[in-house]
C-alpha cells in the first residue's frame, strides 16, 4: 500500500533536523525560486482535491490569488470537529514540518501574506507539536521576513477556540466562515455565502482555508511533480487518502490508502474486520454526517465520485462501522441527539428539523407511534437540506434518511415491539466506540501507519 503522508512508522519527523534529513523544505526552497504561477499550474495538473468536500485545490488558490487586496490570508484549519475524525491530529503530532511546509507552499502559490493556525483547545498535543515546528522554522528563516532570502515575508499566528467553555459550539466552530467570525472576535457562527472566503474572508480579504491533510500533500507534489501524484489513486481523486476507521473492528485507527481502494479492503484487510468474526451491517464512509451504505455493498472503491454514486459522501474519511446485530434506530438516535445539540440555531429550519427528528426517533424507539411516523420522519429529513446557511444542514439528516431506506425493518421492529430485534443488543453496544460521546471529537484512537 503506497504511503506518502504517514511515511515513518516510528515517531514521525517531529524535529526540523530529521525532517530536513529526509528532504523536508527542499521542494519549498525550490518553489520559492520559481514563479508562483508555475507552482499553481503544477497543483492544477496534479488534480489535488481538498480532503473534505473534495473541491479542486487550484480553483481556490486562483480565486485568492486574483483578489484585489495586497493582504491575503491562509487559515490552517486544524479544528477537526467531525466526530470520529482524528487523521489531522495524527499528522500534526508526528509530521508537523510536513504540514508546515505544505502551508508555506499553499501561501506561496495563492499569494497569501499572513497565516493563522486555528484549532480547538482540546487538541493540545497537536498544537504543541505545530508550535514547536513553527519556532524551529523561524530560527531557520523558513518563516518570518525575507524567507530564505527570497524577499517574501510570511508568518503564522495561532488562534485557539475554547471548546471546553463552549461545548455546544465544538462542531460548528470548525466551519470555515465560523472560524473567520471567531478570529474576528465574534461567536463562531457560520456566515451567509456568497461571498466565499476565497473572495472576501477574514477582515474582508481573500482567505484560503485548508485542512491539515490537504496541506500535507503539497510537499510531495512539489518535490516529485504532478505526474507522480496522478500515478496514484484514481483519475477523479489522484493520490492517497487518510481514513479514520472507528467502531467495533479489530484494528481501529488512521490508515493511508490509495484512492480507489475498496471499502471492503479498508474494513476487512486493513482494519481487521468486525470483532468476534462479525459482519458489517452498515458503514458511513465519511463519518456520522454521511449516509449509510449496506454491508453487502462495500466493494465500492473509495473516491469522491464513486462514494457519491453509492449514495453517500467521502467527506473527511471518518469511517463509521455498524456490525450485524446493532440496531440502526439506536445508532440514528445517538447521532441525531448529537446533531440537535450541535446545531447553532441561527436558521429556524435547521434548529427545528434536527429537534423534530430526534424527538420522533425517541418516540419510535419506545414503540408509542405508528408506521405513519416513518413517512413523517422521512419527510422532515428530506425537507431539512436547503433550510440553512451552512453545510451542517445538508449533512444532519443523511444518516437517518439512508437508515430509513436501507434498514426499515429495524424501525418497524421498534414500532411493533418497542425494542430492538435482539432486545439486549442496544444496551450491549454502548460498550463500543460512540463517535458522539465526547464533546471535542477527542478520540483517543491508535495511530497505525
Ligand atoms: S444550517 Fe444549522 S448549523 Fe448551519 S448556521 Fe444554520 S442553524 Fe447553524
Amino acid at each position: 500500500m503506497q504511503q506518502i503522508l504517514l511515511t515513518d512508522p516510528g515517531y514521525g519527523e517531529v524535529k526540523l533536523a530529521k525532517a530536513r534529513a529526509k528532504g523536508g523544505y527542499e521542494a519549498f526552497a525550490a518553489a520559492l525560486k520559481r514563479n508562483p504561477e508555475e507552482w499553481l499550474e503544477t497543483v492544477r495538473t496534479s488534480g489535488l482535491r481538498g480532503r473534505g468536500i473534495g473541491w479542486l485545490v487550484h480553483n481556490k488558490w486562483s480565486t485568492v490569488r486574483s483578489g484585489a487586496t495586497e493582504t491575503k490570508y491562509l487559515i490552517i484549519n486544524a479544528h477537526e470537529g467531525e466526530p470520529g475524525s482524528f487523521k489531522d491530529r495524527a499528522l500534526l503530532e508526528r509530521f508537523p514540518h510536513k504540514v508546515l511546509e505544505g502551508a508555506l507552499l499553499a501561501a506561496w502559490g495563492a499569494g497569501c501574506t499572513r497565516g493563522i493556525y486555528y484549532t480547538d483547545v482540546a487538541h493540545d498535543d497537536a498544537l504543541e507539536a505545530f508550535q514547536r515546528a513553527m519556532d524551529e522554522a523561524r530560527e531557520a528563516n523558513l518563516l518570518g521576513d525575507n524567507i530564505l532570502g527570497s524577499g517574501w515575508d510570511f508568518d503564522i499566528k495561532t488562534s485557539v477556540f475554547p471548546g471546553d467553555k463552549y461545548p455546544n459550539y465544538v462542531y460548528i466552530s470548525g466551519e470555515e466562515t465560523a472560524i473567520i467570525e471567531f478570529i474576528e472576535g465574534r461567536r463562531p457562527l457560520p456566515r451567509n455565502k456568497p461571498p466565499f472566503p476565497a473572495e472576501a474572508g477574514l477582515y474582508g480579504k481573500p482567505t484560503l482555508v485548508h485542512n491539515v491533510e490537504t496541506l500535507a500533500h503539497l510537499p510531495g507534489i512539489a518535490a516529485n511533480g504532478a505526474p507522480w501524484f496522478r500515478a496514484m489513486g484514481t483519475a477523479e481523486t489522484p493520490g492517497t487518502l487518510l481514513m479514520s476507521v472507528m467502531g467495533p473492528v479489530n484494528n481501529p485507527g488512521v490508515f493511508e490508502v490509495e484512492a480507489g481502494t475498496s471499502l471492503r479492503t479498508l474494513l476487512e484487510d486493513i482494519a481487521g474486520g468486525v470483532i468476534d468474526g462479525g459482519k458489517v451491517k452498515a458503514v458511513a464512509p465519511g463519518g456520522p454526517g454521511t449516509a449509510f451504505i449496506k454491508g453487502d455493498a462495500i466493494d465500492v472503491p473509495i473516491d469522491y465520485s464513486t462514494i457519491a454514486s453509492a449514495g453517500s459522501q467521502l467527506s473527511v474519511g471518518a469511517t463509521w462501522v455498524i456490525p450485524e446485530g446493532m440496531c440502526l434506530v439506536e445508532e440514528c438516535i445517538k447521532i441525531q441527539r448529537w446533531y440537535e445539540r450541535m446545531c447553532c440555531r441561527q436558521c429556524a429550519g435547521c434548529g427545528m428539523g434536527t429537534s423534530v427528528i430526534y424527538s420522533n426517533l425517541t418516540d419510535l424507539r419506545r414503540g408509542v407511534v405508528g408506521t405513519e411516523y416513518l413517512d413523517y420522519i422521512m419527510d422532515v429529513a428530506e425537507w431539512i437540506p436547503g433550510q440553512g446557511i451552512c453545510d451542517f444542514v445538508e449533512r444532519c439528516s443523511q444518516p437517518v434518511k439512508s437508515a430509513l431506506t436501507l434498514f426499515s425493518e429495524d424501525f418497524l421492529q421498534h414500532i411493533n415491539e418497542g425494542r430492538c430485534a435482539d432486545g439486549s443488543y442496544s444496551l450491549v453496544n454502548r460498550k463500543f466506540f460512540d463517535p458522539t460521546a465526547q464533546d471535542h471529537g477527542e478520540q483517543d484512537m491508535p495511530y497505525r501507519p
